[in-house]
């Protein structure tokens, strides 16, 4: 497809024709993570509805602005509506004022409702946004930020409660529950193996989407209200979940993500010069110095490989190559990623999979490809890739990123506690609550790798269910029992 017919999908317009499919079944409204966040404020399936009837009413009285573009209603759908984009393209018949409004208005519930507003912003209101609203959401955005920076210092939430609750993991997760049950009088103490907190938004997001400043600022507010960090400590090597409980933690809330990458299988892997996207950009992250040459291919479709490819050609490769095994419409990274990194200079190669690396003096040196069909799914709900018979190729490279996918890492786990098989960690759906009585899980160690809105919706459902525990109520109903 054209880059003007692929922007006119990206934008929303097709999607907007599309809208004439939905049967209005719900499922969006279901899987959205903002609507449990702003319940009464954000209903995407009635904006759809609505928005067929009446765009111009609509975007004058709904939040629009609240969407968290995190997909989760698109890949769901039956009908495969892109409904953040459906949102989107209803710009046009708004007033710049009515824009304004609306985004302030969303940016107040975001503050009521969200640990870590300006984050959030950032990484979920994303500057997609900005192609669109430009300027106002930027002003507003800036705005928003500096206010936050200048708001009153805040003074620690009294203990009105004795119980003890680790909090294993600094991510968005971890430091939504940890907020949410400081501020009901909870002791909180934060687990952390990296020498900083903030999870992927620390090590994964590069500085040029998630400036660290805004990430320390907002942690800080949130030690100022009486949260305790302890870095440079990992669960089960320095202390095992079991200790925990036997040092008086009365509850124990397992946030610790997806930090392991996916392995290509495939001969060569292990050659110098073949890196991990998560490694590479959790090092680039940290300060370290990398040196990855002139020529980088990367491997995979997401929004990892896109933020890999571009972090490459700001590490001085001037030739990035993406090579994806999906088609250009099937890719899984959020079409305004596709497209920034293409407008860096990233180039993107479709349908393609690498066979194998070929190395010199134990450095790789080229890869072949080969392009693919996607057949059926596999048992891990993945299209297995189909090789097109002659169609290989060579490529001659300095270095490979594999960004392929992350899985968890649940070492830390005591036996008791089931875990799935996509290396997940099994909770009740409800309560978060784990196989082991009073352990809770959430975020990317149970979803697999997902968005910072749904592991903080994550965050403040595991701190209700914790605190309906503690407090001898059942978790799902808030009964006493
Ligand atoms: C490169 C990249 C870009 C992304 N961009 C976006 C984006 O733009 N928007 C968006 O919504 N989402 C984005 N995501 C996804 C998002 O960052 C994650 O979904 C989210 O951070 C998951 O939160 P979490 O709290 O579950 O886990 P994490 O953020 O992964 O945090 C887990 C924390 O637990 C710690 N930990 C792990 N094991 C232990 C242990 N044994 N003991 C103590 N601590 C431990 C880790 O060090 C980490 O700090 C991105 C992810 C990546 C990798």
């Amino acid at each position: 497809m054209a880059r003007e017919a692929r922007t006119r999908v990206h934008n929303g317009i097709l999607d907007a024709e599309r809208l004439k499919h939905c049967f209005e079944c719900g499922i969006c409204t279901a899987s959205c993570p903002v609507v449990e966040l702003f319940p009464n404020h954000y209903n995407p399936r009635s904006l759809l509805q609505k928005t067929s009837l009446n765009i111009k009413r609509v975007l004058k009285e709904n939040g629009l602005w609240l969407c968290a573009w995190c997909y989760r209603c698109y890949r769901r759908c039956p009908q495969r509506v892109r409904v953040p984009e459906v949102l989107v393209s209803v710009k046009d018949l708004a007033t710049e004022q009515g824009h304004l409004r609306g985004f302030e208005e969303a940016l107040g519930l975001i503050r009521r409702e969200v640990p870590l507003p300006t984050v959030c912003c950032y990484v979920c209101f994303h500057p997609e946004r900005g192609r669109v609203d430009k300027p106002p959401v930027f002003t507003a955005l800036k705005r928003f930020a500096t206010d936050h920076e200048h708001e009153e210092e805040v003074s620690p939430v009294p203990k009105a409660r004795e119980k003890k609750i680790a909090v294993i993991g600094s991510g968005p997760a971890g430091l939504t529950a940890a907020h949410e049950l400081i501020k009901k009088g909870y002791s909180v103490t934060v687990f952390e193996s990296l020498p900083k907190p903030g999870g992927m938004l620390r090590i994964g997001l590069p500085e040029y989407r998630l400036p660290k400043s805004v990430l320390d600022a907002e942690i800080e507010h949130l030690k100022d209200q009486g949260m305790e960090i302890r870095t440079n400590l990992t669960v089960g090597r320095d202390v095992t979940i079991n200790e925990l409980l036997r040092e008086g933690y009365k509850a124990i809330f397992i946030a610790v993500g997806a930090q392991n990458c996916r392995k290509l299988d495939v001969e060569g892997e292990e050659l110098k010069g073949v890196v991990q996207a998560l490694d590479l950009l959790r090092k680039v992250n940290l300060g370290h110095n990398i040196e990855l040459g002139k020529k980088v291919a990367v491997i995979g479709g997401g929004n990892v490989a896109m933020d890999a490819a571009r972090t490459a050609l700001q590490l001085g490769a001037k030739d990035v190559n993406v090579f994806c095994m999906e088609s250009q419409e099937e890719m899984p990274a959020n079409p305004w990623e596709v497209r920034e990194a293409e407008d860096s200079g990233v180039n993107m190669i479709f349908s393609v999979t690498p066979k194998r690396m070929l190395g010199k003096d134990g450095r790789v040196v080229a890869t072949e490809f080969v392009s693919v069909e996607l057949g059926e799914l596999d048992e891990s709900g993945m299209r297995c890739p189909v090789p097109i018979e002659g169609s290989g190729f060579t490529v001659e490279l300095d270095a490979v990123i594999l960004a392929i996918g992350a899985i968890p890492d649940l070492s830390l786990l005591p036996k008791d506690i089931e875990v799935a098989i996509g290396n997940t960690i099994v909770v009740d759906l409800d309560t978060l609550e784990t196989s082991l009585a009073g352990v809770f899980a959430g975020g990317d160690v149970v979803s697999g790798p997902a968005t910072v809105i749904e592991a903080v919706v994550a965050g403040k459902r595991a701190a209700v269910s914790i605190d309906r525990y503690l407090r001898g109520e059942d978790p799902t109903t808030g009964e006493r029992i």
